[in-house]
């Protein structure tokens, strides 16, 4: 499961409020149980899990991946319509095939073989547009697994000649850097070889030995990549290129020519086979604490995580019932659904939100670990950007007193008579069944209100958590959990 980061587009009915200021709905958060606050998808870190071909569900380590340029090997998309393209089976004539159906072009006749048996050769098929490898010429091939003739782009060379060029780069200026910490080291007396530090090559220390060079050269002494030159003479288009009529059944569209940016097909006899790209499977990380939020299987079939906190599995539920009409200055009366997801009791409390409280900005004293100088960089920027989000709230809710108890979630509960006695206060809880409760409260908006305006309440969310965490000690320990949620009631009316 994956959240997109870009969030909000349109408001949604019920928001939860993360500690960095970003409201969200309670699917789009996360929960770390060892902070016991809300995660947004800007207050975690994502990382690359693991990668696979989500075609053929192939596992593959991250430098097997970048040697293959995070592409399967055997999997194949359609240069036309990008669908997957499927291999399919046919059998020739080896001998007196019919050059009318099969044009073949690399199948030699077996003078051993009967020639009338008949040859199982492959080809690739786009089941979605009836494209084929033999459109472009592909000859077939006699396995159905790859083989596939490859393309090589004419700049190839001078890329992997750049790609060298600035591995060396980065190479010399990490050399560099540790030539200052090494001379840090023998002013303060110590000895430290830099070959047991970080494994620098002979090649470095022999380069290091003869003085660095600015250059970056080959063992020749010749530079691994200069600089670009201009072509004199680049080719000319085609005379006919403003009179010859455009046949648009044969000029690709721009998204297939970008699908292949090293070729960059004009013309569709020249659309070949793509191969698929490499999926991730990510796991993120609460960015104060450093524990996982969520963490996936390794096996690529697998849709099961290790570890999920996903805020909906631990946060009490709210959801908008009913609301009677709203009208500025005038007192309505609101029904919320609260649901327990959790295997504990809990007890819910209910605030009115204070005008303070809306912004809660993460408290830097509680951090668990001190962050490193990037991460404190980039959540100040996250801070700033959600800092300038306005935070509305137009009507005042008056809450019930009391606390509302909700027993744990039970699947079974359905077929089992509830035999609990909360003595719930009739004015209050208007029904209650298992681990769900509906409660009725007041709704007052603000007296400077004109018809049609969005009404928004906040409201603060106390609840007892009991945490299950392993590290803790051995008997689960109970929480009180407080988070800002605001309810959009829709829009007031006129009186
Ligand atoms: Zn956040
Ligand atoms: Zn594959
Ligand atoms: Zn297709
Ligand atoms: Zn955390």
């Amino acid at each position: 499961m994956s959240i997109p980061a870009g969030y909000p587009v349109e408001r949604a009915g019920v928001e939860y409020g993360c500690r960095c200021g970003q409201r969200r709905p309670l699917t789009h958060l996360y929960f770390c149980r060892h902070c016991l606050h809300l995660r947004c998808p800007y207050c975690i870190s994502h990382e690359v899990d693991s990668l696979y071909c989500a075609n053929c569900l192939e596992n593959m380590p991250s430098s097997e991946a970048r040697l293959k340029k995070n592409r399967c090997g055997s999997c194949f998309d359609c240069p036309s319509c990008f669908h997957t393209l499927s291999t399919r089976a046919t059998s020739i004539q080896t001998k007196h095939s019919s050059a009318k159906d099969e044009p073949k072009t690399d199948a030699k006749p077996d003078s051993k073989v009967d020639p009338k048996a008949p040859k199982k050769m492959y080809y690739l098929s786009c089941f979605n547009c009836r494209w084929t490898s033999r459109d472009v010429g592909m000859p077939d091939q006699p396995v159905a697994t790859g083989g596939w003739p490859e393309q090589t782009s004419i700049y190839s060379q001078r890329i992997s000649q750049l790609q060298d060029h600035y591995k060396a780069l980065a190479l010399q200026e990490k050399q560099s850097k540790l030539e200052k910490e090494r001379k840090k080291f023998i002013m303060s007396g110590k000895y430290m070889t830099l070959t047991d530090k970080i494994g620098l090559t002979s090649a470095m220390a022999r380069a290091r030995v003869t003085g660095s060079s600015s250059l970056i050269t080959t063992g020749d002494g010749a530079p691994i990549a200069g600089p670009a030159t201009p072509n004199a003479n680049p080719n000319d288009l085609p005379a006919d290129i403003f009179t010859k009529e455009v046949n648009l059944k044969y000029v690709t569209n721009m998204e297939q020519r970008l699908i292949q940016p090293e070729y960059q097909p004009a013309t569709v006899d020249k659309l070949f086979p793509s191969a698929k790209q490499l999926f991730i499977k990510r796991s993120q990380r609460c960015r104060q604490c450093d524990h996982n939020v969520t963490k996936p299987e390794y096996n690529p079939g697998s849709i099961k995580f290790k570890i999920q906190l996903f805020a909906y599995y631990h946060i009490p539920e709210i959801r908008i019932i009913s609301c009677e009409p709203l009208k500025s200055g005038k007192s309505s009366c609101l029904v919320l659904k609260l649901s327990n997801p959790t295997g504990h009791e809990t007890f819910i409390n209910l605030q009115a939100l204070a005008i303070e409280a809306t912004v809660t900005p993460e408290e830097t004293s509680e951090e668990v670990k001190p962050e490193n100088e990037e991460i404190k960089s980039r959540s100040q920027e996250i801070d700033n950007e959600f800092a300038k989000m306005e935070i509305t709230c137009n009507a005042k809710l008056v809450p019930p007193e009391e606390k509302l108890c909700l027993p744990q979630r039970d699947d079974a509960s359905e077929y089992v008579e509830d035999t609990h006695n909360y003595n719930d206060d009739t004015k209050v809880v208007v029904w209650r069944k298992s681990n769900k409760l509906a409660v009725k409260m007041e709704v007052v908006p603000d007296d400077n209100l004109t018809a049609g305006d969005d009404v928004c309440v906040g409201c603060v969310l106390s609840y007892t958590y009991t945490n299950t965490v392993a590290s803790t000690p051995r008997a689960p320990s109970t929480h009180t959990v407080s988070l800002n949620v605001y309810l959009h009631l829709g829009k007031a009316v006129e009186e």
